[in-house]
């Protein structure tokens, strides 16, 4: 985080759905739009559920997966894994973000509708995907991504009004692997450094 680089309207959300702009006690961290990452239109399919209710009100947890690739070309990616998803008969990326190894930050399904991660467990819940394998490589793989994983969560969690306890991984709710051996191992460190940024406010 460059406290220098902040203005104002960096710790403003403004959320689409209530025409709203919320003041927040940490700035929004910086996010690569879809835009700029050449992201398909999100198509009306089944899967693309609008949240009828206010978005404050029932957002309660953050789920964490990885990608399970280990490719070099972050932007190559995350086009090839909505492409994989639309081909799948979904509407968009199933992830609401996407960090990256070197710690860029990536817009994946507009947050105003469920995503499509947890079987079963996606009603309020925003799905973070960190591309990497950590099954087979460590984590994090840098500071950087450490740091933009851990503001992220941290400033979702100012967003809607979350405590660490509502941060999980994928297969805390799945017979799963996700997000890998090495993202599971580090659960614990990632709430507490969270929990230490909430409370630096
Ligand atoms: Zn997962």
């Amino acid at each position: 985080m460059d406290e220098k680089s902040l203005s104002p309207t960096e710790y403003q959300w403004f959320c689409k759905k209530c025409s709203l702009f919320k003041n927040l006690r940490m700035p929004r961290p910086k996010i690569v739009e879809r835009p700029f990452w050449g992201a398909q239109k999100a198509m009306e399919r089944p899967d693309m559920i609008r949240y009828e209710e206010n978005l404050f009100s029932i957002i309660n947890r953050i789920t964490i997966h990885h990608s399970r690739r280990m490719t070099s070309d972050p932007l190559w990616e995350i086009r090839q894994l909505q492409e994989v998803y639309l081909l799948k008969g979904y509407g968009d990326t199933p992830f609401h973000y996407f960090v990256d190894r070197d710690g860029a930050i990536y817009e994946g399904r507009e947050i105003g509708f469920l995503g499509s991660h947890v079987k079963g467990g996606d009603f309020g819940n925003i799905g973070i995907l960190v591309l990497g394998d950590y099954d087979a490589q460590g984590f994090p793989s840098g500071r950087n991504q450490w740091n933009s994983l851990i503001h992220l969560i941290a400033w979702q969690m100012v967003m809607f009004n979350l405590s660490p306890s509502a941060l999980f991984p994928h297969s805390y709710f799945e017979r799963t692997d996700c997000p890998g051996a090495h993202i599971r191992d580090r659960m614990k460190d990632i709430k507490k450094t969270v929990r230490e940024l909430l409370k630096k406010r």
